[in-house]
């Protein structure tokens, strides 16, 4: 589908390229429902539905300017370090969540306090698929940066602008910072034999090379959320609480982009979003079928969040990491692992583990 046609602010129909490569149109006797996720906002920028600049500046004539569609964009950053872990029993794929390591909370508008970031562990298998080897992983559940989907041109083959926004506010900087350092040195108090391979003591210690390396490597966690925000107004959402565009007519947007950032993965709340979608499109069609009142996902009806730094300071214990020549036997133990199991598939990760900056620090080759 590359856009939607319509009539005045009343869509009508929409346009899509069919298996030979031809635009086709397809019209609709009720209405439209977007479902496109990421691209939903751009199909309504191309369709002339969005904030005034970027229409313009894209040559898109307006059919509705909605400075929300696109905006309020969130998507939660992971942070993915991997340990040699001595101590660690067990094979296969594992999840362990940690929240009692999570230090920084935030309050939503109800109050109620959540963890503003989360821990977990995979375990064994789970990373490199070699034995002992953990990662653990920091999501940033709530964060309050924000960026953008913008259309760069009415070309539907053109991908849209993606800005993630990650840690472009200092709060989210702060925040995560606090955690990361804290989960660390709570993990390897609780463990000693939990070893960080690819983070050393003057990173974890110093507040702007941890900055450094917490934006050299963290990444994208796909679970983007609010660039079709769901609201009371045109004044600060894109769609009423019934899925429907603010301002058009036989438009609904009815996926995981119109919810804020939930505390963890979005699989469920996406499907409670189709079945209340579903639900409310059948009664509004009047079949009957949604005789309940509906209700609009809790979630949705949060407001902004305010993260806050961690409440405690962590204990920066320096004897919280392990020695060098401890990090350096746990690596040459994961090395002849490697060599011996995964032959030259491993030697990418071995290279990259010599000439890392633990390694190197630790002065291992010379151990
Ligand atoms: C790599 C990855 C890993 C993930 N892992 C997890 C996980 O472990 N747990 C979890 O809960 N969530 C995970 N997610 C997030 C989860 O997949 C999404 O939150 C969920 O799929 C959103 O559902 P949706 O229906 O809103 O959008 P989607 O499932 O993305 O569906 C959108 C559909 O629209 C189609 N589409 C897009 N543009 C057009 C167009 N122009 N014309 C026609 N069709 C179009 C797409 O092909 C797609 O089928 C992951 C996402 C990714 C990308």
């Amino acid at each position: 589908m590359t856009r939607l046609l319509t009539q005045g602010t009343t869509v009508v129909g929409v346009e899509f390229r069919d298996s030979t490569g031809r635009l086709r149109k397809a019209f609709v006797t009720h209405e439209v429902i977007l479902s496109a996720y990421l691209n939903s906002a751009a199909i309504l920028q191309r369709s002339g539905i969005g904030p005034a600049d970027v229409l313009a500046s894209a040559g898109i004539t307006p059919v509705l300017v909605n400075e929300n569609v696109g905006q309020n964009f969130q998507v939660q950053g992971i942070l993915q370090l991997p340990a040699f872990w001595a101590n660690m029993t067990g094979t296969g794929m594992g999840v362990g969540q940690t929240p009692s390591l999570a230090t920084s909370m935030t309050t939503d508008t109800t109050g109620v306090p959540t963890p503003s970031n989360r821990a977990f562990l995979n375990f064994a298998f789970g990373f490199y698929g070699v034995p002992q080897v953990a990662a653990l992983g920091v999501v940033q559940n709530f964060p309050v940066s924000k960026g953008y989907v913008k259309v760069n041109s009415p070309d539907p083959f053109m991908s849209p602008q993606i800005y993630t926004g990650l840690l472009s506010n200092s709060s989210d900087v702060v925040s995560y910072r606090e955690d990361v350092r804290a989960l660390i040195l709570d993990i390897t108090a609780y463990d000693p034999s939990f070893l960080p391979l690819t983070l050393d003591n003057a990173t974890l210690y110093d507040d702007t090379a941890l900055d450094a390396f917490i934006r050299a490597n963290m990444e994208v966690q796909y679970h983007y959320h609010d660039m079709t925000k769901m609201g009371t107004s045109a004044a600060t959402s894109v769609i009423d609480a019934r899925f429907r565009v603010h301002g058009m007519t036989g438009l609904r947007v009815c996926d995981n982009g119109v919810i804020p950032v939930t505390d963890g993965n979005p699989s469920l709340p996406v499907s409670a979003i189709g079945d209340i979608c579903g639900r409310l499109i059948l009664e509004d069609a009047g079949s009957g079928y949604a005789r309940k009142p509906n209700r609009v996902p809790a979630a949705a009806k949060k407001g902004a969040r305010v993260s806050t730094p961690a409440k405690r300071a962590p204990s920066l214990s320096p004897r919280a990491l392990p020695s060098s020549p401890e990090i350096c036997a746990a690596i040459e133990t994961y090395i002849t692992w490697i060599r011996a199991n995964r032959g030259d598939e491993g030697q990418r990760l071995v290279d990259a583990i010599i000439n890392g900056p633990v390694y190197t620090a630790h002065n291992c080759a010379s151990a």
